[in-house]
């Protein structure tokens, strides 16, 4: 027990994020079986605490299964007809990827990483086509660049398309509004902003969507988000669930939903806000070469990415800073020994942060 307690406050990994002992420790509770009252019970429990997460009404869908699985449902399962995929770091791209691995026609929108794209490209590039469908990730965990989905929601409705967003890590760190965004589908996982384990991912889907879903042909079984919304009416899931999994999310989902959205997303600002001042402080220091990768402005407030000098690289950096008891991570994709990240999401307090960055930037200080 020591131990654990011990280590909480280090892990400023972007993805697992820290994960509270008494949360981990809710696993171990006996089984139940899946078709029972008690379950149905905890189902709707966790449903209580999605809703005002999600900011929605409309159920909550849980897949166990890590969030990629709930991309490959929103692909299998939005209207027939050519998808448009918003490209801009690992994690968009991977959302292209599933598009084409599910046999969609589609174009990528592509634009640097660490960058967003503008409404306005967004809308001329809507305007070449005819989608069905656009995907688009919120919060890019690869560069820390944040997307307007609202924006790109109204632009994708105005087109006759339905926008698919991957807010893995902005719920739970970011303004979402499900309903009054209007959105079609968003998805999260469990290991990013809501400081779960990995294996579980959730997703809300409007009406309309889930309507036209019943009529698109292949949509496979394990995330069919038809059978989801059937089951999830008797609060049950169509498989065998992470049932140990599903403690947990019991527990911190309440506590998420206790500590309320809008003071959790200021938390999330202040630590993003704290981490920028320090890069700006590394950067007249040791110079230009030190940067936040992300433009002002379009930057989330749960991951930043930073860039270090060519002579630097990211794994020396990570290695150095684990041996003093944190953990930072990398950079992402092609971006891996140019830039690291720290996750300053889920749990994690202003102050450990400020430990971290302390850490962070002596290791910094021995090696430039
Ligand atoms: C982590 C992440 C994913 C993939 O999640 P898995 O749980 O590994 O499937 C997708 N999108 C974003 C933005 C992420 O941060």
């Amino acid at each position: 027990m020591t131990a654990t307690l011990l280590t909480q406050g280090t892990f400023f990994f972007p993805g697992p994020t820290e994960v509270r002992a008494e949360v981990l420790a809710a696993m171990t509770r006996p089984l139940i079986a899946h078709r029972g009252k008690a379950f149905e019970a905890l189902f709707a429990s966790i449903q209580a605490s999605l809703k005002p997460i999600f900011r929605t009404t409309r159920p909550v869908y849980v897949s166990s299964s890590s969030a990629t699985g709930l991309m490959e449902a929103a692909v299998r399962c939005a209207p027939e007809g050519r998808v448009l995929s918003i490209v801009n770091g690992a994690f968009s791209a991977r959302f292209s990827a599933i598009v084409k691995a599910c046999g969609r026609e589609s174009d990528v929108l592509e634009v640097p990483y660490g960058e967003i794209a503008t409404l306005d490209q967004v809308s001329d590039a809507l305007g070449k086509q005819r989608y069905a469908a656009v995907t688009v990730v919120h919060s890019e965990t690869s560069t820390g660049a944040l997307q307007d989905v609202r924006g790109i929601t109204r632009l994708a409705r105005d087109a006759g398309a339905v926008c698919l967003v991957d807010s893995v890590t902005g719920i739970g760190g970011v303004q979402l509004e499900f309903d009054e965004w209007e959105l079609d589908f968003a998805l999260t996982g469990s290991q990013k902003a809501l400081a779960l384990p990995p294996g579980l991912a959730f997703a809300a889907a409007t009406p309309a969507f889930i309507e036209s879903a019943r009529g698109t042909a292949r949509r496979g079984l394990y995330f069919d988000l038809v059978e989801f919304d059937a089951y999830g009416a008797k609060n049950q899931t169509p498989n065998t669930p992470a049932i140990n999994l599903f403690y947990a999310a019991e527990l911190q989902l309440a506590a998420i939903a206790a500590e309320g959205m809008a003071a959790r997303w200021a938390r999330h600002r202040r630590m993003a806000e704290m981490t920028w001042a320090w890069v700006d402080g590394l950067r007249a220091t040791y110079g230009d070469a030190f940067g936040v990768l992300a433009r002002e402005g379009s930057r989330t407030p749960t991951v930043t990415s930073i860039t270090i000098p060519p002579a630097f690289a990211a794994s020396t950096l990570v290695k150095a800073v684990a041996d003093r008891g944190f953990t930072i991570g990398n950079g992402y994709g092609k971006n891996r020994e140019t830039t690291f990240r720290i996750g300053h999401m889920g749990d994690h307090t202003p102050e450990r942060l400020a430990k971290c960055l302390e850490v962070c930037g002596e290791v910094i200080g021995g090696l430039v």
